[in-house]
């Protein structure tokens, strides 16, 4: 029996690895690129909160490298070896990735696998949760003279590491906060602590981007409490605007109705 791979299928000696954004869910808010790489795909190796409406747009064989919570059947080497393993048997591999593959996507490690097996690869972008957020709120993730800094960030860390939220939040800032519901309290206090203003406005958005989104404004001092039936995946956006002295601006108020019909033109 040969240990070789099988001949590529295509005609050419490696196969080539495309880290793909599948978006928040919804079909139509794929690129168009991406969509693309769905089509012409032998194999996909996609994360569990891919949906399925993505998932049917490819004809390639898929395989579920998704990390079930408290199960660790896809530890990180052994999804980069079997992603590897399939270029290098020349097979046009989509690894398929909720949002953007450059957010909180561990693109880094896969990428460097592919590098160090001289496969090619490239990143296609997707619609990262923030911005699926904001369309589901229909308000900006910034806000002139509100909210001049975005920030994306994660409140889960590496085992044995805290997140430094502290250092990321300040007047002027939308903190986009991905993987915090399962230490919203934790996450309460340390922005409080920052001296943020109680009443900064805490978004929270639960599938954004999909037909079962849920949203729930409150604010930052109770926000835990007022979120315990807000399940993953869901992003937080916690706004601190700068005050009102500093920029002599008035808020822009997008996200206030609108005192008066708007004129007719
Ligand atoms: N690469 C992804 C993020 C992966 S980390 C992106 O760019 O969106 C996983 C976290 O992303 C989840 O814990 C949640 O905080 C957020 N997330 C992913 N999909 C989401 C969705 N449809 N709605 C809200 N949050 C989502």
């Amino acid at each position: 029996m040969s240990l070789l791979p099988p001949d590529p299928p295509h005609g050419h000696p490696l196969g080539r690895i495309a880290l793909v954004g599948a978006g928040p869910g919804a079909a139509d808010l794929l690129t168009t690129r991406a969509l693309n790489r769905l089509r012409e795909a032998d194999v996909v190796f996609h994360d569990r909160l891919v949906s399925p409406e993505v998932l049917a747009l490819t004809p390639a064989r898929k395989v579920d490298v998704g990390k079930a919570v408290g199960a660790n059947l896809w530890p990180q080497p052994r999804i980069n070896s079997v992603v590897i393993a399939a270029a290098l048997a020349g097979l046009r591999v989509v690894r398929l990735k909720s949002g953007d593959p450059s957010v909180f996507g561990r693109a880094c490690e896969e990428i460097e696998a592919a590098r160090l097996a001289g496969v090619p690869v490239e990143i296609v972008p997707g619609i990262t949760a923030a911005s699926a957020a904001a369309a589901a709120l229909t308000r900006p993730l910034t806000e002139r003279g509100q909210t001049e800094r975005l920030v994306l960030a994660t409140a889960t860390c590496r085992p044995g590491e805290t997140a430094d939220l502290a250092g990321s939040f300040r007047p002027g800032t939308t903190l986009a906060l991905y993987m915090a519901m399962h230490r919203l309290p934790a996450v309460e206090a340390e922005l409080l602590a920052t001296g943020a203003p109680e009443t900064c406005t805490v978004e929270i958005v639960q599938q954004a981007g999909t037909a079962a989104e849920r949203i729930l404004t409150t604010a930052l001092r109770g926000m835990a409490a007022a979120a315990a039936d807000m399940t993953n995946p869901a992003i937080l956006l916690i706004r601190w605007p700068v005050p009102q002295a500093r920029t002599g601006t008035r808020p822009t108020g997008c996200h206030v109705a609108a005192a008066s019909p708007l004129p007719l033109l």
